[in-house]
């Protein structure tokens, strides 16, 4: 046996080394807000980078193309499971890369090009891949979109039920990236019946408060859910569908060998990990405690006069209209970044400026709930949120309020860091 060499990381490479070292550190070291990120697990970190890596496993449990399959089928077959039990759900697929991916394969497995979907508009909180024209959605499929009530910030049902009769699209589309408010789905349910539509739930925000009981569940009422699993959901970067049995051959061809060659069965160890986590008593305590934070939040900021969306929230998500303040939201996402504080700048319903420098910020309490924060550290990011906002071109002061959020962060451990 020759002498043993050192082929980690940091021997092999240490760029890439330093780089994962500098951001665990940025990670452990700022207040994350930015609402579809998180924390995963040690253990789901783990599962991501094994062995699994190695494999190519086109097709499904039982029924690939290639042979040596036994423990990625069972691998596979241990995460469809948990992804049932979970939601409830008739079939599961785990195989899509990531939420965009899954979406297309809901679209090339119930529509043709040309077909007409209707969904929230992307400037209103809808995702890209609910038809946006920038989007291969709204390029391939005839597109068309329902607002939120520009008074209210909510969604109207009305609007939504009057459009689904004028324009009788092949998919509705329920689900977001930045609405502030829980969805009604037997209403959605309701309005698809009538336009004899299939309803079609993207709940890639929110479906780890579906899943610890903190939001209604889709599943239930929905034809086709998707999901992607890193965001409340707090797994590895992929995705999956949950459908109503009598699709599930519909949206298995789709995804395979419709859109994909071989699943990331590395990605799969790590889905199946955080579905069993995210069926525990802990993560239901969780999920219940990230929409608290925010309500939390939401009370605090709306004190210091910032305009929120829809008035508040109940979920996990707060969206700023900072017009009122006189700072746009590029300007303030900016200079929060230098306090400290990460998260997006967005579009508020009834945009006025441009896409690349809105009127708003979105944030999320995802991330920092994962790390223990609690009503104290709302307070207290609502008070650095407001100090930023009267402040923002002080170098100084956005220096020293970093220097207050790394000594705040320092006593919460980083799930899957620390
Ligand atoms: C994040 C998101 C997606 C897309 O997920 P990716 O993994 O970034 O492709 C799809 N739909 C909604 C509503 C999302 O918020």
């Amino acid at each position: 046996m020759t002498a043993q060499t050192d082929n980690t990381l940091k021997s092999i490479d240490s760029e890439v080394f330093n780089l994962v070292r500098s951001e665990e550190s940025y990670q452990r070291s700022t207040i994350r807000l930015i609402a579809s990120e998180n924390y995963t697990s040690r253990a789901v970190l783990e599962a991501c980078g094994t062995v699994f890596q190695n494999k190519y496993s086109e097709g499904y449990p039982g029924a690939r193309f290639y042979q040596g399959q036994i423990n990625c089928d069972a691998l596979e077959r241990l995460a469809i499971d948990r992804a049932k039990a979970l939601f409830g759900a008739e079939h599961a697929n785990v195989q899509p890369y990531s939420g965009s991916p899954a979406n297309l394969a809901v679209y090339l497995a119930f529509a043709k090009p040309g077909d007409t979907i209707l969904g929230l508009n992307l400037s209103h909180g809808g995702h890209l891949t609910h038809g946006s024209k920038a989007s291969v959605t709204g390029k391939w499929f005839n597109a068309v979109h329902y607002n939120l009530n520009p008074d209210t910030g909510l969604l109207d049902y009305d609007e939504i039920r009057r459009l689904a009769l004028e324009h009788r699209p092949k998919l509705l589309i329920a689900g977001h990236s930045a609405y502030p408010r829980q969805l009604d789905f037997a209403k959605f349910r309701e309005i698809a019946d009538e336009s004899g539509a299939i309803l079609f739930v993207d709940m890639a925000h929110f479906a780890g408060l579906v899943a610890g009981g903190a939001h209604a569940n889709p599943v239930p009422f929905a034809d086709v859910v998707t999901t992607t699993t890193h965001k409340t959901l707090r797994g590895p970067r992929g995705a999956m569908i949950l459908c109503k049995e009598v699709h599930a051959k519909a949206i298995d061809k789709a995804v395979f060998p419709g859109l994909q060659g071989g699943p990331h069965n590395s990605t799969t160890g790590g889905i199946a990990v955080a579905l069993k986590e995210a069926a525990t008593p802990a993560f239901k305590e969780y999920a219940h405690a990230v929409v608290a934070n925010a309500k939390t939040l939401a009370a605090e900021l709306s004190a210091k006069g910032f305009k929120l969306v829809s008035g508040g929230t109940d979920n996990h998500l707060i969206l700023i209209d900072l017009t009122n303040k006189g700072i746009t939201g590029k300007e303030m996402a900016i200079a929060l970044e230098a306090a400290g504080i990460v998260l997006n700048y967005n579009t508020v319903p009834g945009e006025t400026r441009p896409a690349f420098d809105p009127s708003g910020i979105r944030l999320g309490t995802p991330s920092v709930t994962s790390r223990g924060f609690g009503v104290g550290e709302m307070k207290r990011i609502a008070e650095w949120m407001d100090a930023v906002a009267s402040d923002a071109k002080n170098t100084d002061k956005l220096a020293s309020i970093a220097r207050d959020v790394a000594t705040l962060c320092s006593g919460f451990p980083v799930p899957g860091i620390d």
